[in-house]
């Protein structure tokens, strides 16, 4: 590789790069040096405007002071401290700070709050803690968990055990699962705006589901409200609050994976005060430090850590935690990017946008190739038909053709992923429309 080591390229063979093509990526690297704003600069310089918010995670925005002042602060005041019967205030004061904002509002008591390093760890966590809960209330024979087709839940063996994309599952051993139908329909919702209106049907499939396993075996069940990863799915009109009838019918619990939709994506807070359906435990991760320092949170619901908080008061109630749990570091930067947030009304600005992005996604509806697009709040996305035995390849160039011309977007198969940071401004989104726009013109 040392002959592509130009100018301001670093020797690129250690990093053995995740989710990535990394000889295709080392032979045409695409490096990125700094951010501030809506933007990133690549190493020679070129500006690039971030169609992503990073991996939908930098919602306010990159180079935010304030979080690096305060991440400052912290390291030299206190790097670490453990949080494994100890403790320290600024754990404490950040997971107060998020339970005044929890999923659902007040009502919900969705305020019991778990850290974790990652979105892939909030969701094992958030799984165990369904299994550990279903058996401390006597219902020690519920282990199995239902996910959804399509479904992400990170890479952890419990998420791809309930997630439902093939890539992820078929090299790897799972713990028991099973998986509803996932939501996307082409032939009946091709370029809804918003919500689908066909498919609340498929929600059925807990039932179903219920019935081939009984619902005794059945701990959770977890999906993304809106699922991101695979490719920007919507929940059709009337699903979730299906699933939550099921679940509750059956003694199941249900868990909403925000690691994407959580901190103002769709214009609410979270996506379970969008659908106004309220779960029993909710994942985040990404937004949660503006992607800054890695974090997740888990928000259980004050039945489900009432429940585990028996037995002898000297009895570790939950074995389970991560050295980084509460990361004080992590903590101060989280408190800063929810004072942002707030200050800023990041949490709600996607709904004053939503019409306007969706507008603008959806006057690509008549260029080449282009098969459906989808939109909710500050996401959309741009399906574009596979070529005949090459999928993957259109969307593919369609990237790469964009990062040329100054714009990062995301693709996942055939689809072109947008979740810009909640800060663009309708110029931008214009500017990423426009931009998308030439590259399909050129792209064969
Ligand atoms: N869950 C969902 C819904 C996600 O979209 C992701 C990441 O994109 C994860 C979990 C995993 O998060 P992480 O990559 O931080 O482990």
């Amino acid at each position: 590789m040392d002959q592509i080591n130009m100018k301001n390229e670093p020797a690129l063979d250690n990093f053995w790069m995740p989710f990535t093509a990394n000889r295709q990526f080392k032979a045409a690297p695409r490096l990125l040096a700094s951010a501030e704003g809506m933007y990133y600069t690549d190493v020679d310089g070129n500006r690039v405007l971030d169609g992503t918010a990073g991996l939908w995670c930098c919602n306010a925005g990159h180079g935010r002071k304030k979080i690096s002042e305060a991440v400052g602060r912290q390291l030299s005041t206190m790097d670490f401290a453990p949080t494994f019967q100890m403790g320290h205030p600024i754990a404490f004061d950040f997971a107060a700070k998020l339970a005044k904002i929890a999923p659902g509002g007040p009502s919900a008591e969705l305020d019991r709050v778990f850290f974790t390093g990652s979105g892939s760890e909030s969701v094992d966590t958030a799984l165990k803690i369904a299994i550990a809960y279903q058996r401390t209330i006597g219902q020690g024979t519920r282990t199995r968990i239902i996910g959804r087709e399509k479904g992400y839940h990170g890479v952890g063996f419990g998420g791809i055990s309930v997630g439902g994309l093939v890539n992820n599952r078929r090299v790897f051993p799972q713990i028991p699962a099973d998986h509803m139908r996932h939501t996307l329909d082409l032939d009946r919702n091709a370029f809804s705006k918003g919500l689908p209106e066909h498919g609340v049907e498929l929600a059925d499939d807990l039932e179903r589901l219920v019935q081939l396993h009984g619902a005794e075996t059945i701990a959770a069940v977890i999906v993304e409200p809106m699922s991101g990863s695979a490719g920007v799915i919507l929940p059709p009109k009337g699903y979730l609050e299906k699933l939550r009838a099921t679940a509750d019918k059956h003694g199941i619990l249900l868990i909403f994976d925000e690691v994407i939709t959580g901190f103002g994506r769709l214009g609410t807070p979270f996506a379970t005060d969008y659908f106004g359906v309220v779960p029993d435990l909710v994942t985040t991760a990404k937004g949660l430090t503006n992607g800054t320092i890695p974090m997740g949170a888990v928000f259980a619901s004050r039945k489900v850590y009432d429940g585990l908080m028996v037995g002898p008061e000297n009895a570790i109630e939950l074995f389970h935690g991560y050295t980084y749990s509460g990361h004080p570091v992590a903590c101060a930067a989280g408190i800063a990017t929810l004072d942002i947030y707030e200050e800023e009304g990041l949490l709600t600005r996607a709904a004053t946008l939503a019409d306007y992005w969706q507008d603008a996604l959806h006057s690509l509806k008549d260029h080449p190739h282009v098969v459906d697009i989808r939109n909710l709040g500050l996401v959309g996305a741009v399906e574009v038909a596979p070529r005949d035995g090459a999928p993957g390849t259109r969307a593919y160039d369609v990237f790469v053709d964009c990062f040329r011309k100054g714009l990062l977007i995301r693709v996942t198969g055939d689809i072109i992923a947008l979740s810009p940071p909640l800060i663009v401004e309708k110029s931008e989104i214009d500017t990423i429309v426009s931009t998308i726009s030439d590259a399909l013109q050129r792209v064969a």
